[in-house]
């Protein structure tokens, strides 16, 4: 099987997905590729930092998120060695992310996919694991990926290995280094 798309996705975590969700947002065709069925992950910590709270402040969808479950953390504790060391308090250090999230990563997922998938040029598959890249004139211009259990080409204009931590995608493929942050926003 083949299938055509303008940029493809390696990995639908936090980093691929939202990736996807902002490329989808200025009208270009993504397709997210994710080798696990469902977002159901292991335990991969459930906090995040008051950047990203103003990081959603900034794209206008702090309002969406009130939506799924998550609790506000106006301030931390600090320990080592069950040695208190400091407080911070989020609202008057970070007046402009007043708060860190604890929630799921599946749920921040979810909410990542929710946001993507108003975007008809937005496409996530799941249960598609990619297994090499395809090369022509020493360029990535696809990848091959079991999707399903059945071998799909998938041809691109680039590919963005966002496969995790130990990316093997990554040695193969291009990596999208040049979006500019201001364009995707
Ligand atoms: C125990 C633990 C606690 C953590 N605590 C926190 C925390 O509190 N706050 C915080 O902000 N961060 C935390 N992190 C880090 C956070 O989980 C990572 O930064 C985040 O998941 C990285 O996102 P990512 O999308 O880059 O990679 P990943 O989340 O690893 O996503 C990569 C995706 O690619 C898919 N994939 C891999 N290979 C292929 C393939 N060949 N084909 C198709 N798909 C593929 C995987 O299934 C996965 O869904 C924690 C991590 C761990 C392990």
């Amino acid at each position: 099987m083949n299938k055509e798309t303008e940029i493809c996705i390696v990995g639908g975590g936090p980093s691929g997905l939202f990736l996807g969700l902002l490329l989808a947002k200025n009208g270009i065709r993504v397709t997210v590729l994710e080798s696990q069925t469902s977002f159901n992950r292991k335990f991969r910590g459930e906090v995040l930092q008051p950047r990203f709270v103003r990081l959603m402040k900034e794209l206008n969808l702090e309002q969406r998120l009130e939506k799924y479950e998550h609790i506000k953390l106006f301030n931390a504790e600090i320990w080592n060695n069950k040695k208190y060391i400091t407080q911070i308090d989020y609202e008057k250090e970070m007046p402009e992310g007043p708060y860190a999230i604890k929630i799921k990563q599946s749920v921040l997922l979810t909410f990542l996919y929710d946001l993507a998938k108003d975007y008809s040029n937005f496409e996530l598959i799941f249960n598609a694991k990619v297994t090499s890249t395809i090369k022509s004139a020493n360029r990535t211009v696809g990848v091959n990926a079991l999707v399903d259990g059945q071998m799909t080409a998938i041809h691109a204009s680039l590919v963005v290995g966002a496969d995790g931590q130990c990316p093997r995608l990554g040695r193969q493929a291009i990596f999208l280094l040049s979006i500019k942050k201001k364009i995707l926003i």
